[in-house]
């Protein structure tokens, strides 16, 4: 089974646009992606709205489905039902319609089968000590693309468009249930796993950012609760000397779920 510890936090001063939900064989984590200043998204419906739909479609479809239907199945399954929640006052052509990273595993009789769409993060720690991780980096691979400064430094809206969902560019889930194709997936087996983390990109920042390891998140997070994750990440920020240096905003929504298999 999964015994799981969990954190949600919003930024300081914002709404929280990750969702986590977790049962003793599966876990999903979601990071709704923040509206862009200015430009229509098309839809009627804020960010949470929709993590909250999504995520309602995939963790039925993990808990009903049987173990072997293909994570990617569930994702795309769940994509088209969140579609069919839209109103009609909803352009879901909108190449900015709300969107999410995601983040889940699912545990089944002789391994553990993970996904993971955007930059959201699947952590191993083996039972030797070590740990690994897998995060989709194709959004930080567009090295080319405008980056704009204003309330953030972030990639223009206009081209953001252009590469989101397209082949080349990155992958999330949205209003396209063919995303769900451009999943990394894998299985690794069961009893070489000794804790599974999944984290939302507030949190990975440690790492990506800030020098820690996975391994330290795990002990940590083992040592002090999940909840010094979230204080880890906001001391690094605020003692960040340079955080526009960064694209992104300099706080963003942290999560964390810590799963222990037995
Ligand atoms: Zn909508």
């Amino acid at each position: 089974m999964l015994e799981t510890t969990t954190v949600t936090e919003a930024a300081p001063g914002g709404v929280n646009d990750d969702l986590l939900l977790v049962s003793d064989r599966w876990a999903i984590l979601l990071d709704g992606v923040s509206r862009y200043p200015g430009a229509d998204n098309g839809c009627t419906h804020d960010v949470s709205w929709f993590v909250a739909h999504l995520g309602a479609h995939l963790g039925r479809g993990i808990a009903t489905a049987p173990s072997a239907t293909d994570m990617r199945t569930l994702l795309a399954d769940a994509i088209t039902l969140t579609m069919a929640d839209h109103g009609a006052g909803c352009d879901l052509t909108n190449p900015l319609t709300p969107a999410a990273t995601v983040a889940a595993i699912r545990l089944s009789a002789d391994r553990i089968d993970w996904l993971v769409l955007g930059d959201a993060t699947v952590s191993w720690l083996s039972s030797d000590g070590t740990a690994d991780a897998v995060t989709d980096d194709r959004l930080e691979q567009l090295k080319g693309g405008p980056v704009v400064v204003a309330d953030v430094r972030r990639y223009d809206s206009a081209y953001v468009a252009s590469v989101r969902n397209k082949p080349g560019g990155f992958w999330v889930a949205a209003a396209d249930p063919n995303a769900a194709a451009e999943a990394l997936t894998g299985s690794v087996q069961r009893d070489r796993v000794a804790k599974v983390g999944l984290y939302s990109d507030g949190i990975t920042r440690l790492v990506e950012r800030y020098g820690r390891t996975w391994r330290e998140l795990f002990d940590l997070a083992e040592a002090e609760g999940p909840r010094a994750l979230v204080d880890a990440v906001r001391a690094a920020e605020k003692a960040d000397p340079d955080p526009s240096r960064w694209r992104g905003k300099p706080h963003d929504d942290a999560t964390a779920v810590i799963a222990r298999c037995s």
